[in-house]
């Protein structure tokens, strides 16, 4: 088990660093509204099948700050290295997000690796001043976005309604001098709000955020879900294999009850 979580560490290095800054920039930028409601719940399945997901976790201790892909560790378990506490978010998210914001991450896998994955949800809690959107903190850590796409991922108990998803494909330049190759990847994004709101859309989400407090009196707690991953430059067959994982990763995570999620008995 932790021989496995040392290879997979090391695959999920790379895609980590990116939704890690962009969790932090996301969630500063946000413009979440007041905490009281969330849609979403707040822990990533262990399995989407065929993916089975391993947690990642950090040490908070100054000088350490190791990462862990491990399913054993829970809330509570020391750093094997140091001792420290252990959480989802790393150092600098946490010296830099308010005391209320959530994260949780987990890398995802198949036996075949077909498409390893980045998952995480960012719970933003108190009122943020500004606005930033997810693109913006993805350009300032360093990748191109060569396009930008919404798709529509089929949902079986909800056929009349597919989840909207944002795709960034995006390409980080290499160095050949030093030997750094280029990186090409996707970034696919959706926000949960309560009240069954949902969008792909930054701008939306803005416009729900007001509209919902000034007329319903709701002040949601948005949800922040992102799903990276590696893609090959001119094919896209990862937006099908994408579509698979996202479509069983949305009813997973809706919180029961909630006017997005289904029905227990739901296709
Ligand atoms: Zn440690």
């Amino acid at each position: 088990m932790r021989g496995e979580a040392r290879k997979t560490a090391a695959a999920a290095a790379a895609m980590l660093a990116m939704a890690a800054l962009c969790a932090v920039a996301c969630a500063l930028f946000g413009g979440s509204d007041t905490a009281d409601e969330a849609g979403v719940v707040m822990a990533l399945p262990e399995t989407v099948p065929p993916w089975r997901g391993t947690t990642f976790w950090f040490c908070q201790a100054e000088g350490c700050g190791r990462a862990f892909l491990d399913n054993s560790f829970d809330f509570g378990t020391p750093c094997p290295a140091c001792g420290g506490e252990l959480r989802q978010m790393n150092l600098p998210e946490r010296r830099l997000l308010p005391a209320d914001t959530e994260i949780v991450r987990r890398y995802y896998d198949t036996p075949q690796r077909f498409l390893p994955l980045n998952v995480s949800i960012v719970l933003s809690g108190a009122d943020r001043s500004s606005i930033h959107r997810p693109e913006v903190c993805q350009t300032a850590a360093g990748h191109e976005i060569v396009r930008r796409r919404r798709i529509g991922v089929p949902l079986s108990w909800r056929p009349e309604r597919p989840l909207e998803v944002t795709v960034l494909e995006m390409t980080r330049h290499g160095n050949a001098e030093a030997g750094v190759p280029p990186q090409h990847t996707f970034y696919a994004y959706w926000f949960v709000g309560a009240n069954g709101r949902e969008t792909a859309s930054h701008w939306k989400r803005f416009w729900w955020m007001g509209t919902d407090r000034v007329f319903r009196g709701v002040s949601h707690r948005w949800a922040y879900v992102a799903v990276v991953g590696p893609r090959t430059p001119g094919d896209d067959n990862y937006l099908g294999l994408l579509s698979a994982f996202v479509s069983q990763l949305h009813r997973k995570i809706l919180r029961p009850g909630t006017e997005a999620a289904p029905a227990a008995d739901a296709p």
